[in-house]
């Protein structure tokens, strides 16, 4: 492909009427009220507010029935200062995932499908001005060597497709990877059984409309695209003017693009580090706000990504930013997300160390990826080794550790992981997900189909001190559905007992 090939295709991208259509009154104005929100977070009457126990425990109730907060009450919990207060915040975000999903964490594994990229965003390792980085766009047969670990020796059933934004990672690209993800059965190992991936989410730049419609009738799960900052200066100090990603509105309007597309499960999320941290989660807030009211579906998840060291990249190997948020800021900022946003799933990743993942969870996550490697064709090449390769990596993670090391401290902890991808084959996405999150009724759907995923991946992939700890949840699991579906429990029983005789993929 020629540079003028690429340059043609960048400057046919960005769509401005996609954008226009969605801004209100004279069309000068979006959701992000920058200056406002500033204030906001540093305002007397708010931080005054902060110190009053009674204001913070009616907020903090509001939360608890699961409904979002307004932009003041997220600024008053954002300033809390007070231990006790801030232990209340912690429970109380806990007892919301709890209340709303259960005991269930979900896993998924990232994959990277190109590491070629237009744009030159200051911190990536990927920008187009690194030349450090080996460059490259997986074949469909490297894709499938890359399924035949994922999901034929790891067990994940849920991916979630990264792309750089540059035409040879395109539309086309994107919808023929896909279509060869669903489409790949790999046998198991040490099993005659096959496995596949059944869940595909997608982490690539804004798209239009247009695209937005195919990547839907692919079959897409959740499309995802973090705002990075939605500080307007920031960003525009971190993403060169010249380039695609430069365009702060095209990336702000592109969950409305998406939901105007069909997809309705979209997941927004903000880079922490490269503004206030406090800034970021009111930005995260407006966003959830504005799609609830403008589609009546809010995020499907929400994802809170810190910076973290990348091949000659000196912003953040150097500490450049002078927004690099602290371990005890982080933890105040997803407990505030969970409060604020109670509906939404929460994804903590690989990025953030084995110990403060351990100490974040219960704080309510509901997502978090494990044997992750982000290197291009690296599940192939490390088969399951806990390998990086700066040079061929966006960024480092912080955690390697296996599927079955991350599962097994989950059970510990008593939490179940869920394998299951039920909800959106059988359209439990968008409104109607948004209606049973609220309500608690989806809880009950997946408690169901979370024991029958976990039994399945009990036996197919687990190690024997895994597969002990699981069992245990397992029971305990049972005995609770016994209570909690009295009119579906002979047939989740037969549904289990079956999956344990060998039977795969049966669901609610
Ligand atoms: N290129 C697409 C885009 O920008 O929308 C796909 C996303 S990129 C491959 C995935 C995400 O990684 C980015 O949205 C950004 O939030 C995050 N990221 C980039 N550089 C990072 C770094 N140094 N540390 C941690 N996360 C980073
Ligand atoms: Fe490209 Fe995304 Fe990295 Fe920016 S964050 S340089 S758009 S891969």
């Amino acid at each position: 492909m020629s540079s003028n090939d690429t340059a043609s295709w960048i400057s046919e991208r960005i769509r401005p009427e996609e954008i226009e259509k969605y801004l209100d009154g004279d069309g000068s104005v979006d959701f992000i009220p920058d200056g406002a929100i500033d204030e906001m977070v540093c305002d007397a009457k708010i931080v005054s507010a902060a110190g009053d126990k009674a204001r913070v425990r009616d907020i903090i109730s509001k939360s608890m029935s699961i409904q979002t907060l307004s932009p003041d009450e997220a600024a008053v919990l954002l300033n809390v200062k007070d231990p006790e207060l801030t232990d209340e915040m912690e429970s109380a975000a806990g007892a919301i995932k709890k209340k709303v999903y259960d005991n269930r964490i979900v896993t998924f594994a990232p994959l990277y499908l190109s590491t070629v990229c237009v744009n030159n965003c200051r911190y990536c390792g990927m920008r187009a001005g690194n030349g450090s980085l080996t460059r490259g766009v997986l074949t469909l047969d490297e894709l499938r060597a890359e399924i035949e670990v994922l999901a034929g020796q790891i067990g994940h059933k849920r991916l979630v497709v990264v792309y750089g934004e540059h035409p040879k990672s395109g539309i086309d690209y994107m919808l023929s990877t896909i279509e060869a993800i669903y489409k790949t059965e790999v046998p198991i190992r040490n099993r005659s059984r096959t496995a596949s991936i059944r869940r595909v989410n997608v982490n690539a730049a804004p798209m239009t409309i247009e695209e937005l419609s195919l990547l839907n009738k692919a079959g897409l799960g959740t499309y995802q695209v973090f705002q990075e900052t939605y500080h307007k200066e920031a960003y525009a100090a971190l993403h060169p003017s010249n380039t695609l990603k430069g365009n702060y509105r095209w990336r702000l309007y592109c969950m409305h693009r998406a939901l105007e597309a069909g997809i309705d499960d979209v997941g927004i999320g903000a880079l922490f580090g490269l503004y206030d941290w406090k800034f970021e989660v009111m930005g995260l807030l407006h966003h959830a706000i504005e799609l609830e009211k403008r589609f009546g579906i809010g995020p499907h998840t929400v994802s809170f990504p810190r910076l973290e060291p990348a091949e000659n990249t000196p912003f953040v190997n150097e500490n450049q930013s002078k927004y690099l948020v602290s371990d005890a800021d982080f933890r105040k900022a997803i407990a505030v997300i969970r409060l604020s946003i109670p509906y939404a799933g929460m994804i903590l990743t690989a990025r953030e160390n084995a110990e403060l993942r351990k100490a974040l969870v219960p704080i309510g996550i509901t997502q978090t990826d494990a044997s992750s490697n982000i290197g291009l064709g690296a599940y192939n090449k490390a088969k399951g080794a806990e390998v990086q390769e700066s040079t061929r990596q966006q960024f480092i993670l912080g955690d390697m550790r296996s599927l079955d090391d991350v599962v097994r401290e989950f059970a510990k902890m008593g939490y179940i992981t869920s394998f299951c991808t039920a909800g959106y084959r059988c359209g439990r996405t968008g409104q109607c997900i948004m209606d049973l999150l609220r309500t608690g009724a989806e809880g009950k759907f997946c408690k169901l189909n979370a024991v029958i995923t976990f039994r399945e991946w009990l036996d197919d992939f687990a190690t024997a001190e895994t597969k002990a700890a699981g069992e245990a949840v397992i029971a305990k699991e049972i005995e609770e559905l016994k209570e909690a579906v009295p009119n579906v429990y002979d047939t989740f029983i037969d549904y289990y007992n079956r999956t344990v005789g060998g039977e795969r993929d049966l669901y609610f």
